[in-house]
């Protein structure tokens, strides 16, 4: 008699970073004849990876976590927040088991003590590429865990550790396997992509018949032989990085760095512990850009921080006018529980902050508009996400998914045969842009 599947119910919460924990733990689930279910009550147990980085996204965790039990009732946490077991024990007694991240194993044992695994050779057969969470034509690649910094108001290295760096070799072959399953755009992650390799002090590795150290260079010149979009996220400015430059000139590697200044002021950037130095970076910006004119810069920045003045604050919008970014995210300073900046004095009041936040973001959304404005009339190349019959949206080289704009690709009824399809590039003309999108025609 055959035995019915265990079912598992997956919630998955956080950073694009526990999004490929996620993709890892459901792939070791499927490999093991567990059947993943979209809904609690179908599911004999939920595993909830969580999010521990800022205030909301504890308490979003600790939501998701009591609704799993209230509709399950057997649940296990993993992921970021699983660090803070106490919290987790404290609002929720009955929760089975609790995890840290990037503890695959820890999480299967959990599993495998609630529902203990039934082998189906049937179901065992899973693509190579694993589970992804992403649509199919694009994957976060992981490249390392942890970080050697110790930003004043940041927690993850308390929570994941010092930088451990993958092999350059696996890298490129997990890399390799997903542009077999389908993938047209790689997303290279980790905490600080430009360290990457320095703990394992470049080790040189073999792939495909060629050596290749240990580092972030070497990486994107590995990734450009696989013949898809290539993009860098969570980059700081080190000298390195000029090194890139030359692959994006080269088209190997998107023209899009992402790089979270977080403030401009020297002063401030040293109260936050900042890796990287600020004084040549409007300078560097300028070399980059005449080097790349296409490149697209992302960033994040933090205002009121504890002891900022309205100088410094100042100081902030300067450096926002003249660098002229394209794409900038911001948050009013809040407080993480065990972060030292929660030590620094000089609180700013939560009134100044959001006055602040709201001045930054109208100073930045003048700039992102007239950039995007620039585009109009020209020829650009696409990736398309979603297609339906009348349009498409899709994404330029200078469009992260999930954080960025879009490109909104109107053509009207098209034949059977000439529908777009996701994961498609396709050239367009762009005819319009308001605050954070483009809209475009085909070309041709
Ligand atoms: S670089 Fe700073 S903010 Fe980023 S993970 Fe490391 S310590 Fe945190």
């Amino acid at each position: 008699m055959s035995q019915a599947t265990q079912k598992i119910g997956f919630v998955s919460l956080g950073c694009p970073k526990a999004l490929v924990d996620s993709e890892r733990i459901l792939t070791q689930l499927k490999v093991e004849g567990y059947e993943i279910v979209p809904s609690y009550g179908a599911a004999d147990a939920v595993v909830v990876n969580t999010c521990g980085f800022i205030d909301a996204a504890v308490q979003e965790s600790l939501d998701a976590i009591g609704e799993a039990l209230h509709e399950n009732g057997k649940v296990i946490v993993t992921g970021c927040l699983g660090k803070r077991s106490e919290l987790i024990r404290e609002a929720y007694p009955d929760v089975l088991a609790i995890t840290g991240p990037q503890d695959y194993a820890s999480v299967m044992n959990a599993v495998h003590a609630t529902l203990p695994p039934q082998r189906n050779p049937l179901l065992d057969i899973i693509p190579d590429t694993g589970i992804k969470l992403t649509p199919k034509h694009y994957a976060y690649l992981k490249i390392s865990e942890g970080c050697n910094h110790r930003c004043s108001f940041c927690i993850i290295p308390s929570m994941r550790g010092d930088l451990v760096s993958r092999p350059i070799d696996e890298v490129l072959v997990e890399a390799e396997r997903l542009v077999k399953g389908g993938v047209k755009e790689l997303l290279v992650i980790s905490q600080d992509t430009s360290a990457y390799g320095v703990d394992l002090k470049y080790a040189e590795r073999q792939w495909r018949d060629k050596s290749y150290r240990t580092r972030m260079t070497e990486l994107c010149e590995g990734l450009s032989e696989l013949g898809v979009w290539t993009r860098l996220h969570y980059v700081y400015p080190y000298p390195h990085v000029d090194e890139v430059m030359q692959l994006m000139a080269d088209g190997k590697l998107l023209p899009y760095l992402d790089i979270p200044f977080q403030h401009a002021s020297p002063r401030i950037l040293k109260l936050m512990k900042r890796p990287g130095n600020i004084d040549k970076t409007l300078e560097r910006i300028r070399n980059w850009r005449k080097a790349v004119p296409e490149l697209t810069i992302r960033s994040t920045f933090i205002v009121g921080f504890p002891g900022e003045t309205d100088a410094e604050f100042e100081e902030l919008l300067d450096f926002l006018r003249e660098a002229e970014l394209d794409r900038v995210g911001a948050f009013a300073y809040s407080p993480v529980d065990g972060a030292k900046a929660n030590e620094l004095p000089g609180a700013v009041s939560e009134e100044l902050k959001e006055d602040r936040l709201e001045q930054f973001m109208a100073v930045q959304a003048e700039i992102s508009a007239a950039k995007l404005q620039r585009k109009i009339g020209r020829t650009i190349q696409v990736l398309v996400d979603e297609a339906g019959a009348d349009g498409a949206i899709a994404r330029s080289a200078a469009d992260a998914p999930e954080i960025d704009g879009v490109v909104r690709i109107a053509h009207g009824p098209l034949q059977p045969g000439q529908l777009l399809k996701p994961g498609q590039f396709v050239d367009v003309v762009v005819e319009a842009a308001d605050e954070h999108d483009l809209h475009a025609r085909l070309a041709g």
